[in-house]
Order: structure tokens, then C-alpha cells, then sequence
């Protein structure tokens, strides 16, 4: 018979409602679930990243990494478009890019095709998506699977590791950390090659004639140089309710939680003067501010089974294998936390698989070494 085992899930982004699902129908009725979080769907909050991504497919993976995935439920707010990207200057070193094999209708744009001031461009089949309605649909197949979410704040893995996880008290047996930039500051992790980069975002629609074809595309132009560069990135990705996201800025380390009007007035400007034809008419809806949980070295996906001290006198004398746990990470996305959430979470999931039989061994050791301290 397969074990149950309890799982705390520490967050509710895409990272850790991904994670979430990965375990419930990966490998139905052998994990119970729960995430708790300060942040759930619904709710905006500067710490809380995934509300306020594009969200769209630009790869930064390297050829090996093919577990990219798109969803294709119209709940799930997920569009099939054309994605541009255009140099003003073409790199001299430019190479096709790994996903040329994987994407349908990859191909170099004729020049009479780019926008003034653009040299060179490609363009393929690509996704984007609408990210606030991505987490609901998320956190409904979570719940429909089982799940449940709970609202809470904790200082360390220590603490995740203790809630309990149903009425009879039982805790974990699997914690796993998907905190996003949570992770600089939770004790048991304290991770210092995390940072924040800031990145403002416009919400804007346009006429209601030009619709049409502004939902057939994404674009991201990257500049050298001059007022489009530095900390800056133009991009554009219609969601599927009519709402276009205007883009934005990377500022690292900064923390500012409101939008500069400036920079707004500067993000359109960049769009419109990209595809004046669409947007020099646009209207702004709000501007919005999300900050990238970026790492250093990159994301922190891994598991290994952990003795937490417990302090707990009663615990060390009912329940001391309670007090090892395998412990998983997912985090660190930086700007690519949606794209390669199915494929992170897989690989969180298959890591916990492998490391079972290791939990059920030093689990094993901590009870017997129990059973003596109480003979003596
Ligand atoms: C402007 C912008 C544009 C972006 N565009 C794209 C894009 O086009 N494509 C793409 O793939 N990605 C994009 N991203 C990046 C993407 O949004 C992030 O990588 C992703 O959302 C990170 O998700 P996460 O679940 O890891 O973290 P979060 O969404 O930040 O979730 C962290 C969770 O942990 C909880 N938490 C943290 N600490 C604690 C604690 N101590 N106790 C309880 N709960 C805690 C929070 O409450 C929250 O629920 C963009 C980001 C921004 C800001």
C-alpha cells in the first residue's frame, strides 16, 4: 500500500501552487496537502510576486530544459500568440536561439517588417498568459484536488515544520519552501543570495478596433544603449480580458512598493514609439510595481531530509522521528517564475520522490535511538 504523507507547502505564488498540484495529481492519494501563506490568489502586495507578472514565454533555459508546458483551459487565461523580439542594433554574435527547434513558425523577420528604429527580429509561436486569473484557476484545481490553503505568517522552517496538519495533531512529514523572496529572511533558510528587482508594469487597453490584432502578438524589444537601455525593457502581452501589460524596468535592489508617473509616462512612450499604429492612442488603466525574487546563481530547487530541532520536551518524548523531515526548496525565479513553474515544480516533486526512502530510514534511526534514551 502506498504511504499518505503530509505536506506543508510554504507559499502560494505560482511556485508553490504549482509544487502543490505537481504532488496531488502527479501522484493521486499519496500526498495530503497544505500550503499556508501570508499571500494568497486575490490579494496584491508588493511581497507577494506573482499577481503581477506579464506573464510570457521568453526562454533563458538552456537546450536540455524542455519542460515547458502551456495550459490550455479558457479558465486558465492562457493565449497562443506570436511573440516578436527585436534588436535595435543585431548582436554580432547572434546565434538562433535552442527553442528555434521546439517553437512552430520560428523565422527571422523580413526588414520590412520591424518597426522603425529596430535592425533585427524573430518571431515564433509563443504564450502568455493572465496572471491573476492563472492563480485562481491554480488554486481551484488545487482545492478540487484536495488541497488546503491556509492563511498564515511564519518566522522558520522550524515553525512550517509544526503545524499541525489535521485534527489529530499530526505535522509534516515534507515541508517545502516555495516563499519566493520570503526566502531572505525565514529563519532555517536565510538565504543572502536572494534580491529584490523591481519591475513597473503598465495596464493599459487600447481602441476598441485595434483589439483584434493587438491580442495576436507579444513583443519584447531590447535596446543597446541610449534611452531605451539601462534598467530598462520594452515589452507588451495582451491578457485575455481585453487588458494590455505594458513593460517596464529591472531595478535591482530597489524596494520602492509605488509607481513613478514618470517611468509609466516612459514605458508608454517606449511602446508607442514602437508600434505607434496601436498605442499612441492607448489608455492607462493604473500602474503597477512586482518585485522579482532573484538568486544569485540561480533558483534553489532541491530536498534532503533534516533533523529540526524541536525543543519540545513532549515531542522528543512521544513523537522524536517527528522531528526529521525532508525539507525541499523551490525559489528563486527571478523573471521567469511562470514559464518554468510546471517544469520546477516536476522537478521538486521528483526530488521529494527520491529522497523517501531516506526520511522513512533516519526517521527509523531517531525512533530507536528514542527507545534507548528512555530505558536509561
Ligand atoms: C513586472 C513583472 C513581470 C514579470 N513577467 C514575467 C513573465 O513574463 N514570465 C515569467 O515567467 N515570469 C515573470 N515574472 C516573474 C514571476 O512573476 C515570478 O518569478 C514568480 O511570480 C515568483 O513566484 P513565487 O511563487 O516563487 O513567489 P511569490 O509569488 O512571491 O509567492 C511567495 C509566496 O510565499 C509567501 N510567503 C513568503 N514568506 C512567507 C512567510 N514567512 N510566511 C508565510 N508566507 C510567506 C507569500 O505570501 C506568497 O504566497 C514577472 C515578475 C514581475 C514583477
Amino acid at each position: 500500500m502506498t504511504l499518505k504523507y503530509n505536506v506543508t507547502v510554504l507559499g502560494a505564488g505560482v511556485s508553490g501552487l504549482s509544487t502543490s498540484l505537481a504532488l496531488l495529481e502527479g501522484y493521486p492519494g499519496r500526498y495530503h496537502v497544505k500550503i499556508v501563506a501570508t499571500h494568497l490568489p486575490s490579494d496584491t502586495h508588493i511581497d507577494y510576486t506573482s499577481p503581477w507578472a506579464g506573464a510570457h514565454w521568453r526562454s533563458y533555459a538552456d537546450i536540455a530544459d524542455l519542460q515547458q508546458q502551456a495550459e490550455t483551459t479558457p479558465d486558465a487565461g492562457v493565449m497562443f500568440l506570436t511573440g516578436h523580439d527585436y534588436w535595435d542594433v543585431k548582436p554580432k554574435d547572434f546565434q538562433d536561439p535552442w527553442f528555434k527547434a521546439i517553437v512552430k513558425n520560428y523565422r527571422h523577420i523580413p526588414k520590412k517588417e520591424l518597426p522603425v528604429g529596430v535592425e533585427f527580429g524573430i518571431d515564433y509561436t509563443t504564450v502568455a498568459l493572465n496572471a491573476p486569473k492563472y492563480l485562481k484557476y491554480l488554486e481551484q484545481r488545487f482545492l478540487k484536488a484536495g488541497g488546503v490553503l491556509e492563511r498564515m505568517t511564519v518566522p522558520s522552517l522550524q515553525a512550517l515544520a509544526r503545524i499541525p496538519h489535521s485534527s489529530d495533531g499530526a505535522t509534516a512529514d515534507i515541508i517545502i519552501n516555495c516563499s519566493g523572496l520570503g526566502s531572505r529572511n525565514l529563519f532555517g533558510v536565510h538565504d543572502h543570495q536572494m534580491f529584490p528587482t523591481r519591475g513597473q508594469i503598465v495596464i493599459a487597453n487600447v481602441e476598441e478596433h485595434l483589439w483584434p490584432i493587438a491580442k495576436q502578438f507579444t513583443m519584447e524589444r531590447y535596446a543597446e544603449g541610449g534611452s531605451m537601455g539601462s534598467g530598462t525593457i520594452t515589452y507588451v502581452i495582451p491578457r485575455d480580458n481585453g487588458e494590455i501589460v505594458l513593460g517596464g524596468t529591472m531595478q535591482h535592489y530597489n524596494t520602492r512598493d509605488t509607481p513613478c508617473e514618470e517611468t509609466t509616462r516612459a514605458i508608454v512612450d517606449r511602446v508607442t514609439r514602437t508600434r505607434p499604429d496601436l498605442f499612441s492612442t492607448c489608455k492607462v488603466l493604473r500602474s503597477c510595481v512586482g518585485l522579482r525574487p532573484n538568486r544569485r546563481g540561480g533558483v534553489n530547487v532541491s530536498a534532503r531530509v533534516e533533523r529540526l530541532d524541536w525543543n519540545s520536551a513532549k515531542l522528543q518524548q512521544e513523537h522524536p522521528e517527528r522531528a526529521v523531515v525532508l525539507v525541499a526548496h523551490n525559489y528563486g525565479h527571478g523573471s521567469y517564475g511562470y514559464q518554468s513553474s510546471i517544469g520546477c515544480a516536476q522537478e521538486t516533486v521528483h526530488l521529494i520522490d527520491a529522497n523517501l526512502t531516506e526520511l522513512a530510514r533516519l526517521r527509523d534511526v531517531v525512533t530507536k535511538e528514542g527507545k534507548v534514551a528512555a530505558r536509561i
